[in-house]
């Protein structure tokens, strides 16, 4: 009767502390989920972005060194989603446009 007892006790506590390691995993990536999100949007006006010819719209730049298609979504610096803004390693703390550019374009490697 009480080994019955124990193997409750035991399937109880596994339990809580299952659910608390999970809820610390989930807790613990959500600072790191918002940071990505909040980060601020580079401006085109930034002094480093001007100087980098950096542009929210690459179909917008005239630069001669654009080459068709590329763009921050393809460059290997980005590290953000296919659309809306993420990091570039060239801007630490900002976000950059996914259909964004800048001269220091350098494609993903396959
Ligand atoms: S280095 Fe790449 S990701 Fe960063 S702004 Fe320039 S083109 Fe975009």
């Amino acid at each position: 009767m009480s080994g019955h007892k124990d193997i409750e006790s035991r399937r109880r506590f596994l339990k809580l502390v299952t659910g608390t390691a999970a809820a610390a995993v989930v807790v613990g990536s959500l600072p790191r989920m918002a940071r990505a999100d909040d980060l601020p949007h580079l401006s085109e006006a930034d002094p480093t972005a001007k100087a980098l010819g950096y542009v929210e719209d690459a179909s917008a730049t005239k630069d001669p060194k654009h080459k068709a298609g590329d763009a921050c979504s393809n460059c290997q610096f980005y590290s953000g989603g296919a659309t809306g803004f993420g990091p570039c390693q060239l801007f630490p703390g900002k976000a950059v446009s996914a259909k964004g550019w800048c001269i220091s374009h350098t494609p993903k490697k396959a």
